[in-house]
């Protein structure tokens, strides 16, 4: 662990809250920033075993680490979860925006209202409820230190996704809307907000949308010729999240291989 580039003068560890940290890029994200110093919030939905054995892997290291199970796209789950958070650590530093699902390939034809209002609020608005509780816990205009935001939209939000899933790519647009905004409001009171748009990772997202082998299936029409890792979407989220990115804000950093 090494602990210098983010503790605060008092000593104490910056806080990053990660939703959906359990599993996939979310859980890659959790490890780096533990081994950057950071104390980890990691918020699952259903699936306990992985979150808390992120969690533990973090305190075996030396960092700390701490698992809340929440909904997020709930207003219900994101209150208790960011309670959570202040009754363990009191801060808050930076806010992942992580939490996201696929549904099966459909066209916009077919897609039934249930898909549809839980496709965004699962992906959309659990990170403006995120966003809304994060920016109260670290805008200087309300007596905060400052902090960061990063927004896992996704390459989708260029692309559209036709034939597969336009109401995935429609939500992750949104986020990046989100992010243009949402950045100029803050940025006088100490928030950076940023997001990566990651391409084809190879994480379980595309078996629970019924496609397990789709990175592979998809890697040759990507420029690079492969699929990423979750491990490479985490080295930019972390460090969009850092002070070497002070500077940096209302950016959407592509991590797709130039696809
Ligand atoms: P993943 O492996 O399926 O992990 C998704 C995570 O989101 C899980 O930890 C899951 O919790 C959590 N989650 C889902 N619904 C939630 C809810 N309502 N409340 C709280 N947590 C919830 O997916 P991933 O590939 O790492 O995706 C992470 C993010 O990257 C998503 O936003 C996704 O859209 C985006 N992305 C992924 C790719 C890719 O190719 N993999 C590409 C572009 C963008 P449980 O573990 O409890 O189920």
């Amino acid at each position: 662990m090494h602990t210098n580039p983010t503790t605060t003068s008092t000593a104490s560890p910056k806080v990053m809250l990660i939703t959906g940290g359990g599993r996939g890029i979310g859980a890659a994200t959790a490890k780096l920033a533990a081994v950057h110093g950071y104390a980890v919030v990691i918020n699952y939905h259903s699936q306990h075993a992985p979150a808390q054995q992120v969690v533990q892997g973090i305190k075996q290291a030396g960092g700390q680490a701490l698992c809340v199970q929440a909904d997020v796209s709930t207003d219900v789950g994101v209150l208790a979860l960011f309670a959570a958070v202040d009754q363990h650590f009191g801060r808050l530093d930076v806010l992942v925006n992580n939490a996201g699902v696929v549904d099966k390939t459909a066209r916009v034809q077919d897609m039934s209202e249930a898909r549809l209002l839980r496709m965004f609020a699962t992906n959309t608005i659990s990170a403006f409820l995120c966003c809304r509780e994060a920016v109260k816990r670290m805008s200087t205009g309300l007596g905060k230190e400052g902090g960061a935001i990063v927004n896992v939209s996704s390459a989708a939000s260029r692309l559209g996704s036709a034939n597969q899933y336009v109401d995935y790519a429609a939500s992750k647009g949104a986020m990046d809307v989100l992010t243009h905004g949402l950045a100029q409001e803050v940025a006088p009171f100490g928030i950076r907000v940023n997001a990566v748009r990651p391409g084809l990772i190879d994480t379980d997202i595309h078996a629970s949308g019924g496609v397990p082998n789709r990175v592979n299936d998809l890697a040759a029409g990507v420029p690079m010729g492969r699929g990423g890792s979750a491990e490479e979407v985490a080295q930019a989220i972390v460090w969009l999240a850092s002070d070497q990115a002070s500077y940096t804000t209302m950016s959407m950093v592509d991590v797709s291989g130039g696809r």
